[in-house]
């Protein structure tokens, strides 16, 4: 069988992006022959210091070499600055944009450790990334009792039919991981939870319910259990009984405080991985900042780099490499040797790669 070639964007951006990346980079290279993938890779400018260097934080040239040549991309982090620099503005919210990237897809898992909660937990939160309260339409004005502000919280039928499509094919896909990696989880059944809160926002959330249903109604999803849950006591279960999610998909702002939230169960940000997700291409990007504290120490964590790494794999329709990579990952934590200082180890972000890579 002919090796299939991938293309991948690099991008660090600042801070510790530029020490995770590399071993992201690193894990490509040293996938097993055997999953017949070779990579190719190119790199890419954005964040702070390209905005300091160029006057801008998104280099176009970085957004045309993405849509072009490439079939995948890592984004590593950027700095944002603590106060307001004029003309400066997030270049992984405008690459967002540009290449429509509707989903953030956020997967929190535990392994044999356990979580805060002591159950083990293995979900996936599905965030619409392009509308509800972020069209930022806001105004303020005076009312006969003084100041009044007022936001649109926007919701269309294409949005939250795709984002629900989007949850269906992550349940399936998670599920053909379970099989290729048998004992790496707790979850039997596929199951997609949509979360709103139709009872308040009989139209708004009450269009997200529905057409998200109805999304999820196609037969190709008939092995999907679709449950909804109204989400303040989404929110309270999520911490209760995190271990009884699968996929949670939800609108932009309640899966935006949802992933945060769910983050905070595993422990470290530097094992929370996340992918960008748009049709046809997904950037995984791990979830924490660039830690300026902790930078050019060679101790970031760089898990959630190689589960972002996995994670965008997974969208690039190679489940059996993903797999193989989650399952390298969740050995080392088991295993709990060569740890970083973040979950109490001593271990350098190149040992805990090495590890990570013998697992392999
Ligand atoms: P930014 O403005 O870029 O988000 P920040 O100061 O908010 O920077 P974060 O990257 O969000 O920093 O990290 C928050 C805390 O978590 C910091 O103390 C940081 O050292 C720690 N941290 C984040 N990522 C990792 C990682 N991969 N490994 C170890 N520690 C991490
Ligand atoms: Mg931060």
């Amino acid at each position: 069988m002919a090796a299939r070639t991938l293309r991948i964007g690099l991008i660090p951006g600042d801070g510790i992006g530029r020490e995770v990346i590399p071993a992201g980079r690193r894990l490509l290279e040293s996938l097993p022959a055997s999953l017949g993938l070779k990579f190719s890779f190119v790199d890419l400018d954005a964040g702070f210091a390209t905005f300091e260097k160029t006057g801008t934080a998104l280099p176009d040239t970085t957004v045309e070499v993405l849509k072009k040549e490439c079939d995948g991309a890592l984004f590593g982090a950027v700095s944002s600055p603590s106060t307001k620099v004029a003309g400066y503005s997030s270049p992984i919210v405008a690459l967002r944009k540009r290449l429509d990237l509707y989903a953030n897809v956020r997967p929190v898992k535990t392994t044999a450790g356990g979580s805060a909660t002591g159950s083990p937990i293995d979900l996936v939160i599905v965030r619409e990334n392009t509308e509800d309260l972020y069209v930022k339409e806001e105004k303020t004005f005076e009312g006969p009792n003084g100041k009044v502000a007022e936001a649109i919280k926007r919701i269309s039928e294409r949005s939250s039919s795709r984002i629900a499509t989007m949850a269906g094919e992550i349940a399936l896909r998670r599920q053909k991981i379970r099989q290729v990696s048998p004992g790496t989880s707790h979850i039997s059944k596929p199951t997609v939870t949509i979360t709103h809160k139709s009872n308040v926002l009989s139209q708004t959330d009450g269009l997200f319910r529905e057409t998200a249903r109805q999304a999820l109604a196609n037969s190709k999803y008939s092995s999907v259990g679709v449950e909804e849950q109204i989400v303040d006591s989404m929110v309270y279960k999520l911490f209760r009984q995190p271990g009884y999610y699968d996929v949670i998909v939800a609108p932009n702002l309640y899966g935006d405080i949802l992933s945060d939230g769910a983050a905070a169960l595993v422990g470290s940000l530097g094992l929370v991985p996340s992918a960008n997700v748009g049709d046809g291409f997904a950037i995984g990007e791990p979830c924490h900042g660039s830690a300026p504290d902790i930078e050019g120490q060679g101790i970031a964590n760089p898990i959630a780099t190689l589960r972002s790494v996995a994670l965008m794999l997974e969208f690039l329709g190679e489940e059996p490499a993903a797999a193989k990579i989650y399952a390298a990952v969740d050995a080392n934590l088991d295993e709990g040797k060569l740890l970083s200082p973040d979950l109490g180890g001593k271990a350098t972000t190149q040992e805990v790669l090495e590890d990570v890579l013998k697992k392999l």
